[in-house]
């Protein structure tokens, strides 16, 4: 067992959320202990490893998953649950980084990542509390304008209508706070329950005949045939003819060459005590995502049971902060002074992953090998999307896999955590400038 504290370790704090105190459906995957074949084999099961499985069991193929710890251990199961629209980056830095052709296909890929979550969600009724709406809140008046310049360049070039400008007075009326300067409001984005969505996509799955493992974390692979994998865990191993690479944050040493391209953070959430519905309703009338424009941003919403769930600050190193609860409650108090007198009754940490250039790193090592990892938190759509995308190319149809493998990502120097101490000294001076 990693230390109490150490990130990047799917053990540590997963049980520790408001997530899996509420997890519907949480059942245990037998561990792998013998050899056994598959046409595909599946490495973590977070949202990338398990949308993956069901559209190649859904084509026929013989599936098998191996977990390292628990099903949406990962990310998946701790994350924010902010159901976002677009890629990471916004449409004009995409053109201006791919041009307008290729960040149009994105945006198309965006949107049905979106649509792709949805309707999973009615498909295999998944009861992960889907809540339309996303409000981003300006936490300085001068990024109003760019919210609104970003209205109009979404109306004007990809006709999306489904976003418009929120003054300060009515963002006032919905957060009860007059700490924003103004907003944009997306129809299409939501806020979901992220441990209940893994879990039942999870079950979907085992419906589809994908086998699960847990506690199965692959610890080496090779390639003793060029059409073969062989993916060995402590006591079992799984030959396959792909191997697919969902690690994401928790990729740890397993494959150098998808290494290079993430840097894994930690980020960080608070459920408070259920709060009088009243109360609720004044932190967040129409109980929206809401995210703001820090470079660290801040992302809260209301569960069911009337709990502020806030996410606020990250760190760079392989360590989560020993007081979770202090370190998210000064964020969440920046915010909402009027919660101090409210007790924090859970914190947790995650791990993900991100690249330098903010958007995902599809990529393949020899001929049969795929991954999909960095979406730099914006992954609830696109981590679904990205196993989908390798499971097409399995498949033989590799468009629009290519179109983010092709994206030149600039490989991570030094070591996995601390990777480049300017690096994450910038990131520290970004974070630093939130306060200006
Ligand atoms: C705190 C936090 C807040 C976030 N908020 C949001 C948000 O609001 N909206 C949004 O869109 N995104 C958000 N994200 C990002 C999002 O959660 C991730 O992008 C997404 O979950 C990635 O899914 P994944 O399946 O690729 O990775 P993960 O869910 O991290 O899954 C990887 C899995 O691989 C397993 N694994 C790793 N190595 C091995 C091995 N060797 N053998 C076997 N198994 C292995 C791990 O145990 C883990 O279960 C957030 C992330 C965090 C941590």
């Amino acid at each position: 067992m990693g230390s109490r504290w150490q990130g990047g370790d799917p053990r540590v704090g997963y049980d520790e959320s408001w997530y899996y105190a509420t997890a519907k459906g949480l059942v245990q995957h037998p561990q792998l202990t013998e050899s056994i074949d598959a046409d595909v084999c599946i490495v973590g099961a977070g949202y990338t490893g398990l949308s993956a499985a069901i559209e190649l069991a859904e084509q026929g193929f013989k599936v098998v998953v191996l977990e390292s710890h628990r099903v949406g251990a990962g990310a998946s199961g701790r994350n924010g649950g902010v159901l976002g629209m677009g890629q990471r980056k916004d449409q004009d830095e995409l053109e201006a980084m791919l041009g307008l052709d290729v960040a149009k296909q994105m945006w198309q890929v965006a949107c049905d990542a979106n649509e792709l979550v949805r309707d999973r969600i009615k498909r295999y009724e998944i009861d992960c509390d889907l809540t339309d709406g996303e409000l981003h809140v300006a936490h300085r008046a001068r990024y109003v304008d760019d919210l609104r310049r970003y209205n109009d360049h979404l109306a004007e070039h990809y006709g999306y209508t489904d976003r418009r400008h929120v003054s300060r007075e009515e963002v006032r009326a919905m957060l009860g706070v007059d700490s924003f300067y103004g907003g944009a409001l997306d129809f299409r984005s939501a806020h979901i329950h992220p441990l209940n969505l893994a879990l039942g996509l999870a079950r979907a799955a085992k419906t589809l005949g994908v086998q699960i493992f847990e506690q199965s974390a692959v610890l080496d692979y090779q390639n003793p045939a060029t059409d073969q994998v062989l993916a060995k865990t402590a006591v079992g191993e799984v030959r396959a003819k792909y191997l697919v690479l969902a690690c994401n944050g928790y990729l740890g040493k397993l494959d150098r060459q998808a290494g290079k391209y993430q840097m894994p953070i930690n980020n960080f959430i608070l459920a408070t005590e259920p709060l009088d519905t009243t109360r609720a309703q004044q932190l967040n009338r129409d109980n929206v995502a809401v995210v703001d424009t820090r470079f660290v941003v801040n992302y809260f919403h209301n569960s069911p049971d009337h709990r502020l769930i806030f996410g606020g600050g990250e760190n760079y190193s392989p360590f989560f902060p020993r007081d979770i609860k202090g370190f998210v409650r000064q964020h969440m108090l920046e915010v909402y002074p009027q919660l101090a007198d409210v007790k924090i009754d859970y914190a947790w940490g995650g791990t993900l992953a991100i690249t330098m250039r903010r958007m995902p790193s599809f990529g393949r090592s020899g001929a049969n090998v795929y991954w999909a990892q960095g979406y730099s938190g914006h992954g609830i759509a696109m981590a679904n999307m990205g196993g989908k995308l390798i499971a097409e190319a399995i498949a033989g149809q590799a468009s629009r896999f290519d179109l983010f493998a092709n994206i030149r990502h600039i490989p991570f120097p030094g070591g996995r955590w601390l990777r480049w101490p300017g690096l994450v000294a910038g990131m520290l001076y970004y974070s630093l400038l939130d306060k200006f």
